[in-house]
């Protein structure tokens, strides 16, 4: 468990998949972990960090960027209406893209700002009911509809269900990724982020296996 041994495997993946392992980032996902933590990772000189929560991000992100002005943010996790302009005040990229509605806000903000996050769109693979991402049937008309907005969509993004076989949901997300002209994917995590790479994933989002795991609060 080390940033270092999640980079060797990374490395070790892209070349057995003939990928250039430089065509994969690493997100560490910082969530609930201690600041001693995510400072010796930043120490380290890792420079992409990820969040689930704004609240949490907003919290200790303005800190960390004093002491390392390079580290950048993603958001992975939901994001509710009401706390774009924050998110996009704060984060280079947001993973979780969803509805319209959402998509309709970063526009407006991002006319404000002048400068958007890139962009990812979450698919409900599996078509999860408590689980956030439009439906794999709904992939192509919400990708018309980002795009009409004028709005930076690097890719698509997925979180398998838990029993299920990551690697059919990972192959579904490329599927639908090349269908639609997108080379971003955003997928896998501690558990089977070498079946990812494997399956051409070019943001990874790893937390446990390079922090350690999370303690509860
Ligand atoms: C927490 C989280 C991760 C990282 O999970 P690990 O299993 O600790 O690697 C990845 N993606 C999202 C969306 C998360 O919320």
């Amino acid at each position: 468990m080390s940033l270092q041994n999640v980079q060797t495997k990374v490395t070790a993946a892209a070349r057995a998949a003939g990928r250039d392992p430089a065509d994969i980032q690493l997100i560490a996902i910082s969530k609930v972990q201690p600041t001693e933590r995510v400072a010796a990772v930043l120490e380290q000189g890792h420079k992409l960090f990820g969040e689930n929560r704004v609240q949490e991000a907003a919290g200790k992100w303005p800190g960390f960027r004093a002491d390392y002005p390079e580290a950048q943010v993603h958001l992975v996790g939901p994001l509710q209406t009401n706390k774009t302009k924050q998110a996009m005040g704060l984060v280079q990229a947001i993973h979780t893209v969803d509805r319209e509605k959402l998509a309709r806000k970063i526009a407006t903000e991002a006319q404000a700002l002048g400068r958007c996050p890139e962009l990812f769109i979450q698919v409900n693979t599996g078509e999860e009911e408590q689980k956030a991402g439009v439906a794999p049937s709904e992939v192509d008309a919400f990708v018309q509809t980002v795009t009409d907005l004028d709005l930076p969509l690097s890719g698509l993004m997925c979180i398998p269900p838990i029993d299920d076989e990551p690697a059919l949901h990972f192959a579904l997300l490329g599927k639908l990724a090349a269908r639609n002209g997108l080379s971003g994917l955003s997928m896998g995590m501690s558990g089977d982020y070498e079946t990812a790479i494997a399956l051409g994933a070019t943001h990874i989002r790893v937390g446990s296996a390079i922090f350690g795991a999370r303690v509860s609060a």
